[in-house]
């Protein structure tokens, strides 16, 4: 089968491997689509990732397809199943597994970093991963590429939990990015009252015209966001504000903007090296401003994801700006990377 995979900074290689068996307690899935991360492009560009990855491997974590092959004793599973998978795995076991925040656990593995991953026709999927319950049924009416986007919607949704993004809240999302416009739709269907988008990119805003969920946009390279912000407020900031840029100038802002008493999320994470972020730390002190960091998902994130999904009330597909053959990979990612498109989805087998 053909797999896409990584030896090393830059270094990717559509190779044809033996398809994989499904271990005891396992499964094989055909992959019918899997969406290019930000991670993906990162991870390509330095040739692996500060968490650890095991090269070469195979890339691509946000994954839909079919049940392919059942490993021996593997349940609920049928053949021909439409299935979409988290991606990591946690282990169940220790403090902040039994805590409940899966995300957080101290002995977490994922496909693409230490599993082969689903730029590839077939996925095998770990026991470990299984027993996790990181394998989901999809919903009817929905497509592969619309499903394999659950995973990073799931990670925007832990983010908004930590924040309480709720009813009548002004949210702003500094980053027009697919992830920072997946805040935004999250935001509204969480009930907010405002949804604010900002971007030193105006090719980026320009892609989020299409999106009625968001109420006022910010050329961040022409006008000064934060009074942007207090201007569309009367003065009073954002209840919440989440940077989804790799930006340290935007996360200043973001306490700058925030609303006395406001939930500043630090969502998108630096570049190694340049993650040391200098704050007027009495802003948040007089302001009484609650600063946190997001990190992955959870189990039942990803499957609220996917109840919002089939309910209507996140419709993923205006994300996806472009589908393309596993053979095309070059051309896909050089789209995901160039800010001119949202989530690019590759379909391996066609
Ligand atoms: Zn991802
Ligand atoms: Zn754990």
């Amino acid at each position: 089968m053909q797999a896409l995979r990584l030896y090393g900074a830059s270094d990717l290689r559509l190779e044809d491997i033996p398809v994989p068996e499904a271990e005891p307690g396992g499964l094989v899935v055909k992959v019918e689509a899997c969406a290019i991360c930000g991670s993906d492009l990162r991870n390509v560009r330095a040739g692996g990732s500060s968490h650890g990855m095991d090269l070469p491997i195979t890339i691509g974590h946000e994954i839909a397809g079919t049940v392919h092959g059942i490993g021996e004793g593997t349940e609920g599973f049928e053949p021909g199943q439409r299935v979409v998978l988290a991606t990591i795995t946690p282990c169940g076991q220790c403090i902040n597994c039994l805590r409940g925040i899966q995300n957080q656990c101290d002995r977490k593995t994922a496909i693409s970093y230490q599993y082969d991953g689903g730029f590839a026709e077939f996925v095998a999927v770990p026991p470990r991963h299984v027993a996790a319950g990181g394998v989901f049924p999809m919903p009817e009416g929905l497509s592969f590429a619309e499903v394999s986007i659950t995973e990073p919607f799931s990670c925007a949704l832990n983010g908004q939990e930590l924040s309480r993004v709720g009813l009548g809240d002004v949210v702003c999302v500094m980053g027009a990015g697919p992830v920072g416009l997946m805040h935004c739709l999250l935001a509204r269907a969480r009930g907010a009252a405002k949804v604010f988008l900002a971007d030193v990119a105006p090719a980026r805003l320009e892609l989020s015209r299409d999106f009625p969920e968001i109420d006022n946009r910010v050329d961040a390279s022409r006008e000064d966001p934060v009074e942007r912000v207090l201007h569309w407020t009367g003065g009073v900031g954002a209840d919440v504000v989440i940077t989804a840029a790799p930006s340290g100038k935007a996360q200043v802002q973001a306490t700058r903007m925030a609303a006395k008493r406001g939930r500043v999320n630090l969502f998108g994470g630096l570049p190694k090296g340049e993650s040391e972020t200098v704050f007027d730390s009495n802003v948040i002190h007089y302001k009484e401003l609650f600063v946190h960091g997001a990190s992955d998902s959870t189990v039942p994130q990803m499957m609220t994801i996917l109840d919002l999904m089939a309910s209507g009330q996140l419709r993923p597909g205006r994300l996806i700006t472009g589908i393309l053959p596993l053979s095309r990979f070059r051309e896909g990612f050089e789209l995901a990377a160039s800010g001119n498109a949202l989530k690019v989805v590759l379909e391996p087998g066609k």
